[in-house]
């Protein structure tokens, strides 16, 4: 089988959970430990929308070695991420977060001001496309940020891309969320259809898994960025932009 599989250490859920318990749960800042928690007590299934712990590590690791101080954010939900990223950066750091679910953002802003970060955050409660076009035509603002993590409809990714690779500076870098759509990626239509058999949103589903897979293709032969597929939590590609 091409891939070399063998070479893939995480062969077990329970792997995933000695992972988790060793090392993710233990170095969790208490904010986000519990806005994880109110997270998923009030929005039940959506919950799983947020960054998983262990990636949120990764993210906050490289923020910090990049020495990232303004980033950008596309889909905030209730900040998990955003509160990340927050604490990741300076005390003169800086985030443009953007949703048009301000609910959600309220629902997560306690927990960001009891962090005490709620300082290096701009929250702009529209449709990011909208935002970043803003960002754009305002000549201060291009190639000034270090970062940028979307995490929004799969289907608006490519043309988030291109105005972040305006946005960012050269050797900046662009993280996407969800890249490989619960592993649906690697699987056939028909296999698709078993699975999602009558699940409600079947063909929400299978457009988004549609739409990541075109994506992923499209990034891995884009030469204005270096890229790496990382598999962790729901997959995260993360592009440096070269040029
Ligand atoms: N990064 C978050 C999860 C984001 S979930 C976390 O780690 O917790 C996806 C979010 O994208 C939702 O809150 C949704 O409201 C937002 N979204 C979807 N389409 C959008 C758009 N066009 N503009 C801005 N936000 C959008
Ligand atoms: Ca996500």
């Amino acid at each position: 089988m091409a891939g070399e599989p063998e070479k893939n250490i995480l062969k077990t859920p329970a792997l995933l959970e000695y992972i988790f318990q060793t090392n993710s749960y233990r170095r969790e800042h208490e904010q986000l430990k519990e806005l994880r928690e109110a997270t998923v007590k009030n929005y039940n299934q959506s919950s799983v929308m947020g960054v998983p712990v262990d990636e949120g590590q990764l993210l906050s690791m490289l923020l910090k070695v990049m020495n990232a101080k303004r980033t950008i954010e596309v889909g905030v939900f209730t900040g998990y991420s955003l509160l990340t990223t927050a604490l990741a950066l300076p005390a003169d750091g800086h985030i443009v977060a953007i949703d048009t679910n301000r609910e959600a953002f309220d629902f997560g802003l306690e927990f960001i001001k009891k962090a005490g970060v709620d300082n290096k955050i701009n929250f702009i409660n529209s449709d990011a496309y909208s935002v970043l076009n803003d960002l754009i035509n305002n000549e201060k603002e291009i190639g000034t940020f270090d970062f940028a993590f979307v995490d929004a409809m799969k289907v608006d990714f490519k043309k988030y891309h291109e105005q972040l690779l305006k946005l960012v500076k050269i050797g900046g870098v662009i993280a996407y969320d969800n890249t490989l759509w619960s592993g649906t990626v690697a699987q056939t239509l028909e296999e698709l259809h078993q699975n999602l058999n009558d699940h409600p949103s079947r063909d929400m589903l299978i457009k988004a898994r549609n739409d990541t897979q075109d994506f992923n293709t499209f990034i891995a032969n884009d030469p204005r960025i270096e890229s790496s597929l990382v598999s962790i939590g729901d997959g995260v590609t993360l592009c440096r932009r070269v040029y």
